[in-house]
């Protein structure tokens, strides 16, 4: 039976992990795996997620089963937080929500209720995209068209380009969109042009999927949310997953979330039962403990001060290192050529630089992140970017 199969290369961003630990340079640099670390290096719990699981642990008292739909009030409290208390109250019965295993349980659990509703439904994703989006797609059965979006001249979207690619997509397609701090490249729509892309999705009959897994990355909880709310706000169907990975630091606790727009007025039934027989068939129900910290946190008006302040902390340190590195580039004598990196918002930028670029610095400089260019801006430190900037200024 598997006597076929043959050993897979490591997982190119979880590979360089692995090189990275074992290299003996006291001067390595990891910007490799997304996730948020301190000026020493660490991703520690949060302040308000510790304090809610001191909480919990004398209050949930059980561990039985949670229903498939997750733990109580967590994707009400999410809801909230992303749409707004307004906009919150109009979706009404029209929204359809699950608790997901993590951002990659509610993007697989979307497609495959794609799947379910228009088995040939094309997905249009981004050039470039997040790497898991194809093989998560193609894994629920779509299939998916690559629609323009950055520029490396000018480090932005290219939102003409954008929208003359999507000119091409059939009414009825799902055209999946990065909510905030668009992953690789850290270059997101402006609200102008968000507005030009919901004109065209109404237009066309095009359905938006928005992704969201660094909601308070950007420039605020609410600021980061506005797509969202413009979005939900004007088309008649939509679906967004949401990830409390990064902005409640539970990576390992796999807490996320789908939610899904009907036309209808009472669409919501038809949404989560439907949803809940997908989950039932892969997972049964979502893991609980993430949810309720997060819930725990959400619910309690000091816990969620506290947390929004650390989530202020931690945006404001990655805006900062953004700064820093884009000056010291120029120090370097890069000119304008990596400026962008300031403008750019959330974890990431993708750096114009070819694979052999990226090799020779990994190589020579212990500088570890993927061939694409793409750096974790978290990974950087005070301390380290000139380092990081002069070694990435010697191979251009
Ligand atoms: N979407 C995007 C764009 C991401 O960057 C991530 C995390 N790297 C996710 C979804 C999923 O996050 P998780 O499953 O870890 O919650």
């Amino acid at each position: 039976m598997f006597s076929h199969l043959t050993k897979l290369p490591a997982d190119p961003i979880l590979g360089l992990s692995a090189l990275f630990k074992a290299d003996p340079n006291p001067e390595k640099v990891d910007l490799g795996v997304g996730v948020y670390k301190t000026a020493d290096g660490r991703t520690p719990i949060l302040g308000a997620v510790e304090q809610a699981f001191v909480r919990l642990s004398k209050e949930e008292g059980s561990k039985v089963y949670i229903a498939p739909t997750g733990w109580p009030g967590f994707t009400e409290a999410c809801a909230e937080l992303v749409f707004g208390a307004d906009l919150r109250s109009d979706l009404g019965g029209q929204l359809g929500a699950i608790q997901t295993p993590g951002g990659c349980g509610a993007l697989r659990l979307a497609f495959e209720l794609i799947a379910l509703s228009k088995p040939e439904t094309t997905v249009w994703v981004s050039t470039p995209t997040w790497a898991n989006h194809v093989p998560t797609l193609a894994a629920a059965g779509l299939t998916h068209s690559p629609y323009a979006y950055y520029d490396h001249g000018s480090a932005s979207v290219d939102v003409d380009a954008m929208l003359n690619s999507l000119e091409g997509a059939a009414a009825g397609d799902v055209v999946l969109l990065h909510a905030c701090c668009h992953n690789p490249t850290g270059a997101d729509l402006s609200m102008s042009d968000w507005k030009r892309v919901a004109e065209l999705l109404q237009a066309r009959k095009l359905i938006p999927f928005l992704d969201m897994a660094y909601q308070g990355f950007a420039a605020g909880l609410s600021e980061d949310a506005l797509a969202v709310r413009q979005i939900f706000s004007s088309q008649p169907e939509a679906l967004l997953s949401y990830s409390c990975s990064k902005n409640f630091g539970l990576y390992r606790e796999r807490t996320g979330a789908l939610f899904v727009k009907g036309e209808q007025k009472d669409a919501k039934e038809a949404l989560v039962t439907n949803l809940a027989q997908l989950a039932r068939a892969n997972y049964s129900m979502p893991p609980a403990h993430g949810a309720a910290l997060a819930t725990t946190v959400l619910e309690d008006d000091e816990l969620r001060a506290s947390w929004i302040d650390e989530l202020g902390a931690m945006r404001s340190r990655v805006n900062g290192l953004r700064r820093s590195l884009a000056e010291a580039f120029k120090k370097e004598g890069c000119g304008d050529r990596f400026s962008g990196v300031a403008r750019q918002t959330g974890m990431f930028s993708l750096l114009s630089l070819t694979p052999e670029q990226v090799a020779v610095v990994q190589k020579d400089k212990s500088i570890y992140f993927p061939a694409n260019g793409r750096i974790n801006v978290a990974g950087l430190t005070d301390e380290n970017i000139p380092y990081v900037a002069k070694a990435i200024a010697s191979v251009v």
